[in-house]
């Protein structure tokens, strides 16, 4: 399959040409598609054409080195694909460890963010995403790794925060911040699919050789925002169900 028939298939799913799109990928689940993960890229701004903006996570793994958006890889579980677009000419990455990078007339308002702590406070890329209703793509991958989920989390102000801490250049100094991040294992974000199915407004079909799904930041936000009003906890597994992530998050609401 080439990046050309890839680009059909994202205007089939619901594309739209001159949007602004954020699209988190697992290659591995998609492949094979002709020129690797750069092809994939290319499907993506064919589909958008040259006035959409397409966005990636371009974040770092790493909290004890200071984050340098020229160097500084992104974090391994973002898969090659995002490794590789914040490097392309012309891309624009966040000059924050919490980065996205982007391309198109968009870019540079989304990922020129102050850095957001917790990483994805309505401030945040993501949450700009949210704000200009651009589309959200997973690609060969579930709402586990949706970060306008986490977006909704803040703005429900949900009650639970696990104790993180990155490092940034501060006056030539690298200086440690702790900081509370809205966290969890995530799993229960599959929630958001019936959420989102009972309304029909998630397109999903095939895009390479895996499966994706395609919908509006705003409309999840909306829909997970009434969910966790009514239940806060929502997205953390019970007490009984030994996940010792939803666990460390359940009992940081205690205290
Ligand atoms: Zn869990």
């Amino acid at each position: 399959m080439n990046p050309r028939d890839v680009a059909n298939q994202l205007r089939v799913l619901g594309i739209e040409p001159g949007s602004v799109l954020l699209v988190h990928i697992s290659f591995r689940a998609i492949r094979p598609i002709e020129g690797g993960p750069q092809g994939l890229i290319e499907a993506l701004r064919l589909a958008l054409g040259p006035q959409g903006t397409l966005v990636m996570p371009s974040w770092t793994g790493d909290d004890e080195t200071p984050f340098d958006p020229a160097t500084t890889p992104a974090a391994e579980d973002l898969g090659a694909t995002a490794d590789l677009f914040w490097r392309q000419p012309g891309v624009v990455r966040s000059g924050h460890l919490q980065a996205f990078a982007a391309i198109g007339p968009r870019a540079e308002a989304i990922v020129k963010t102050p850095l957001p702590l917790p990483p994805h406070t309505p401030d945040s890329p993501a949450g700009r995403v949210h704000d200009l209703d651009g589309q959200v793509l997973l690609l060969g991958v579930g709402h586990d790794a949706d970060t306008s989920l986490h977006v909704a989390e803040l703005l429900a102000e949900v009650p639970y925060g696990i104790p993180r801490h990155c490092t940034v250049m501060l006056d030539g100094r690298a200086m440690r911040i702790d900081y509370l991040e809205n966290d969890h294992c995530c799993q229960r974000f599959a929630l958001a699919d019936g959420w989102l199915r009972a309304r029909g407004l998630q397109a999903e079909g095939p895009v390479g050789h895996g499966t994706a799904r395609l919908f509006r930041a705003r409309d999840v936000v909306r829909l997970t925002v009434e969910e966790l009003r009514r239940d806060p906890l929502l997205f953390l597994h019970g007490a009984g169900e030994r996940c010792a992530e939803c666990d460390e998050a359940r009992r940081s609401t205690l205290g």
